[in-house]
């Protein structure tokens, strides 16, 4: 059985997805231990509780220890059954990183899956899901399966309650590619989503942005949301590029003006178009574990985050695979998996 220490290097939750995941896909067993010790509120909470009960029902699997706030657990996965399935954090946490959890087993899997997810699904610190299609899964579908997601309504911080639809058409193998430009830019648009609250705070972040990113009207969307739980706002720039679409997110917060909101965005966006690389750090450590299963392909991002370097460590333990990094410049960094 491989043991994982849930502390090292970025210490978070990632560490426990990623080795669900793997786990899944590789029919390994594994125990898990200091879950989540690098951050505030140690081990298990209810998004990982989600994410741990959602692999153990497509794993089949065994598993001790899945209860909220603990530190360890056991997994023991058997096959991955396919089909329809339904799963719900139940609180605000992050349905994009349940989704993060059991997709690397359902992309190479027997048959397709139609999955329902309901909590958050705009959390800061997790994939909103604009990101989630836009950005990820349009990567994904490059590989060889084929993933498509439906926005049945956007759940945000604290009522959550929201829902994704995903439906996933699966390939024997994925097929790894190269990103290392981004190429032109197609689009550039800013969107600000606002939900039972006053919609100038819309209005001015996105006339903060314009102004910003010296964009006009066009490029500038207000979206008022009338189907969440309850209040929510949050800010993207997306820019839509030949090679792929990255989107930088901020979101509004309870005494934080709506102008610092959408600078948050602003410099984001800033440093990736100064860094001249096509891969944003979010992104980054999201492409790794395809591309590991893939066993081929490379990418350029920015400096390796803490996310990125631990996630390579994870992924390691439960394949055979290189991925060599090599740092191209100050702000940018080759990685490549063979
Ligand atoms: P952890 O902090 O270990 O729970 O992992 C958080 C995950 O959410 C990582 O895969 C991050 O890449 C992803 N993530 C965090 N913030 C964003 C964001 N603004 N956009 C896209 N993905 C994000």
């Amino acid at each position: 059985m491989l043991l994982i220490d849930g502390s090292f290097g970025e210490g978070g939750g990632q560490i426990l997805r990623t080795s669900l995941g793997l786990s899944l896909v590789t029919g390994t067993p594994f125990r898990i231990e200091k879950i989540r010790a690098g951050r505030k509120s140690p081990g298990i909470l209810r998004q990982h509780l989600t994410a741990i009960n959602a692999a153990t029902k497509i794993g089949q699997s065994e598993v001790s220890g899945a209860s909220l706030n603990s530190q360890q657990l056991t997994f023991i996965p058997k096959k991955v059954l396919t089909g329809d399935y339904s799963f719900a954090v139940g609180t605000a946490g992050s349905a994009t990183l349940v989704l993060q959890t059991i997709l690397p087993a359902l992309l190479i899997a027997d048959g397709a899956t139609n999955l329902v997810l309901e909590g958050g699904t705009h959390n800061p610190s997790a994939p909103p899901f604009d990101f989630l299609e836009k950005t990820f899964l349009k990567q994904i579908n490059r590989m060889g399966a084929k993933v498509t997601v439906e926005l049945v309504r956007p759940g945000f911080y604290p009522a959550g309650g929201g829902q994704i639809k995903v439906h996933i058409e699966p390939t024997k193998k994925l097929k790894g590619f190269e990103l290392t430009s981004r190429g032109e830019i197609l689009t550039r648009r800013a969107r600000a989503l606002i939900a039972s609250l006053p919609t100038e705070i819309a209005d001015r972040e996105l006339s903060f942005i314009g102004q910003r990113m010296s964009w006009d009207k066009s490029c500038l969307h207000k979206e008022i949301i009338t189907n969440s739980r309850g209040p929510g706002n949050v800010v993207f720039i997306e820019l839509e590029c030949e090679n792929l679409t990255e989107i930088f997110s901020a979101y509004g917060e309870r005494g934080v003006r709506a102008e610092a909101v959408a600078d948050e965005a602003v410099k984001e966006a800033r440093h990736y178009l100064a860094a001249n690389v096509p891969v944003g750090e979010y992104l980054a450590d999201q492409l790794l574990i395809p591309f590991a299963l893939a066993g081929e392909g490379a990418f350029t991002t920015f400096g390796l985050s803490l996310h990125t370097t631990t996630n390579i460590d994870v992924i390691k333990r439960f394949l055979e695979v290189n991925i060599n990094t090599t740092q191209l410049g100050k702000l940018s960094t080759l990685i490549e998996v063979k």
